[in-house]
């Protein structure tokens, strides 16, 4: 009968033992991860925008800021870069979602080489014609365009097509994660069909070079690949440090 009582306060033993060792295990457990149902935007954050707008760089240096938007067509892309690596200069662009699409090698040299890109939506539309979520649209579009070619991110600054911009505008893509850049010179070399020469560029150029400038020129003629070697070449004769936007305001 004794022999009998020890078994079963053996198994008694042996049973709360094991319940122990269950909790034990069982706390250690790190707690279940909940599944990251999170939709993946590529709007992530919004590291500096503003709805202020940019107009001018640091007017403290003397530094000009030269800005090359892309639109649709790429003449003078590739002179644009030639001339920034001769120079040593960072360039800063502005490209639609469409240019992204059809020259995706473009695009990833444009990164490869160390330039900036940014925002300027994705099919050039007026933005102030637009509703709210248009602009929205239009802005996340082109992002993802550019985040699946080159994998960086066009944050936090957009240009808006033709400058058609107002408040509604900037806080909308305030909203996006975006600060509305505009320019201080338009150097319209995007004139040249309407009698804008190699030369009256140069000149509207070099009579605008003063601390902070930001130049307005563009992918889409031929006057700024012909021009902006010998551009850079008197700017910097000047003093003057060419430097991209990110280093400019
Ligand atoms: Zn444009």
């Amino acid at each position: 009968m004794k022999k009998y009582y020890i078994l079963v306060v053996a198994l008694v033993l042996l049973v709360v033992s094991f319940w122990y060792i269950y909790r034990v295990a069982k706390s250690a457990q790190p707690t279940p991860r909940i599944p990251d149902t999170t939709v993946k935007m590529p709007v992530v954050s919004r590291p500096h925008a503003s709805t202020t707008e940019i107009v001018r760089g640091d007017t403290t240096k003397k530094q000009v800021i030269f800005t090359f938007d892309g639109g649709s067509t790429i003449q003078s892309a590739q002179s644009i870069l030639d001339v920034l690596k001769k120079h040593h200069v960072t360039g800063t662009f502005f490209l639609t979602g469409q240019t992204v699409v059809k020259y995706p090698e473009l695009v990833r040299k444009i990164v490869h080489d160390g330039h900036e890109i940014f925002n300027h939506t994705y099919d050039h539309p007026k933005l102030t014609a637009l509703s709210d979520d248009e602009i929205t649209n239009e802005l996340v579009r082109m992002n993802t365009e550019l985040v699946k070619i080159t994998g960086v991110s066009s944050q936090p600054y957009f240009r808006a097509p033709y400058g058609d911009r107002d408040a509604r505008v900037r806080t909308v893509a305030y909203g996006a994660g975006y600060q509305s850049v505009y320019w201080t010179v338009d150097a319209l070399d995007w004139k040249e069909a309407s009698g804008e020469t190699n030369e009256s560029v140069t000149q509207r150029i070099l009579a605008h070079v003063s601390p902070g400038t930001i130049y307005l020129m563009h992918m889409g003629d031929t006057i700024t690949g012909d021009i902006l070697d010998a551009v850079f070449t008197e700017i910097e004769s000047r003093g003057y440090v060419i430097v991209p936007l990110t280093k400019g305001i």
